[in-house]
């Protein structure tokens, strides 16, 4: 089933975000991971590629799991940084053959951010890996990423938003948020993209915060601002595992029931692959 299509029927689409195994590690955690998720109904599951470092051929193998054992839309992320045409094609040519519908078409994090120029890729942006998928087939519905905060490397958001649209053109026909933990700048965000006619769907990504040091990298990466009330919590149960994952939970399900409050049109759950809080999450915000 294509995204696209869930968008047209849904009120609010509730999706997760999983990570393959690192090579040579055991399938079994992510297997249960995404079984548990099950219970919840996401609407679609996504599978992150190459973040961190983790394999690639993991994350194509986990997409065709979530879609041929377990029953669920996958939705298979794909990086076009320091890549060749001819491996993409490799890549959209196997999925294909598998099923897979969905791809979130991504550039992928440079290793020295704004100058970087890759001379092994054929790709420069996102908008160019998109471009190149529609021009191949039109089998794919394919997603993008958008930036709250404007992405770290931009000059300036509205930049950024204009970049947003390059791939909106490219044949995207959904996006999904990097986290924030400030739903205002979602919402400005959001009147910002459509002014300029931006007008496909934006799942809103939420970050649930269980682990303080896991925080404090996830913000290096995405420079999200965090609110004092999330910076109070952190600081009280920094050594409280437990009561950080409660705390966490609870500012998520606040930010989320606010967000259905304002007609987002839908949540894209970092889960980390914690099968548990994106159950307890989904349970106390009524998505599901
Ligand atoms: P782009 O859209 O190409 O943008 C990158 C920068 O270039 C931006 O500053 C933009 O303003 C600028 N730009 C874009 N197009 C143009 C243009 N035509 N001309 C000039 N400037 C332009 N990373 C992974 O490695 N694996 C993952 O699985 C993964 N999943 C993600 C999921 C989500 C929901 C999000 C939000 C991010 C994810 N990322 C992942 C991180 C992402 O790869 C990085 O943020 C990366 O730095 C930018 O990727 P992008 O697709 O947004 O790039």
């Amino acid at each position: 089933m294509k995204i696209s299509d869930i968008y047209r029927d849904k009120k609010i689409v509730f999706s997760c975000e999983v990570f393959p195994p690192k090579p040579g590690a055991k399938k079994d955690g992510i297997l249960e991971t995404i079984k548990d998720l099950k219970s919840i109904s996401p609407d679609f599951i996504s599978v992150t590629y190459g973040a961190g470092g983790e394999t690639k051929d993991g994350t194509i193998e986990m997409a065709i799991k979530i879609k041929n054992t377990y029953g669920m839309v996958p939705l298979m992320h794909l990086t076009c940084v320091d890549t060749k045409k001819e491996h993409i094609d490799i890549i959209l040519d196997k999925i294909s053959q598998k099923g897979i519908e969905n791809i979130l078409a991504l550039r992928g994090d440079t290793p020295t951010g704004r100058n970087f120029k890759s001379t092994a890729s054929d790709f420069s942006y996102a908008c160019d890996l998109a471009a190149h998928i529609k021009s191949l087939t039109d089998k794919f519905c394919l997603g993008v990423a958008g930036y709250p905060e404007g992405h770290p490397e931009a000059y300036s958001l509205e930049r950024d938003i204009k970049n947003l649209a390059k791939k909106i053109q490219s044949g995207a026909s959904f996006i999904i948020t990097q986290m924030f933990f400030k739903n205002d700048f979602f919402y400005t965000y959001l009147d910002k993209i459509r002014e300029i006619g931006i007008n496909v769907p934006v799942s809103a990504g939420i970050m649930p915060v269980f682990k303080a040091k896991l925080l404090s990298k996830m913000i290096k990466l995405s420079r999200a601002t965090v609110p004092s009330e999330l910076i109070s919590i952190i600081e009280k149960y920094r050594d409280n595992d437990e009561e950080m994952e409660k705390a966490g939970a609870e500012f998520a399900v606040k930010q989320i029931e606010d967000l259905i409050k304002h007609g987002v049109d839908g949540i894209h759950l970092f889960t980390m692959n914690r099968a548990s809080l994106a159950k307890k999450i989904s349970s106390f915000s009524n998505l599901r």
